[in-house]
């Protein structure tokens, strides 16, 4: 199941879509004051960035691994490229 498309945007603490006919389709609540009201709203700010993040990740991922390049194991590699398809796995599996 892939994520609902369009632009994620921010109304106070929920995230929306909004669709052709500019009808909001809710896709999340942040809960209120917890643990604070900057940090609720930080924590809105990224779940509506969410789909833009996994854009960028997918971008990054198609660059080479660097351990790769020098001919070692990918295996707990820590290069830009293994972060973004660890990233992409998390929020794709
Ligand atoms: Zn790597």
């Amino acid at each position: 199941m892939e994520h609902t498309k369009g632009k994620w945007k921010i109304d106070g603490l929920s995230i929306y879509v909004a669709d052709h006919f500019s009808r909001r389709l809710w896709i999340a609540t942040v809960c209120v004051g917890m643990p604070s009201e900057d940090e609720s709203e930080a924590n809105a700010r990224l779940i509506s960035a969410a789909p833009d993040l996994l854009e960028a990740c997918k971008a990054i991922s198609k660059m080479p691994c660097l351990l790769k390049l020098l001919g070692e194991p990918e295996e707990n590699c820590t290069c830009a490229s293994c972060i973004a398809k660890a990233a992409i796995k998390k929020a794709e599996r």
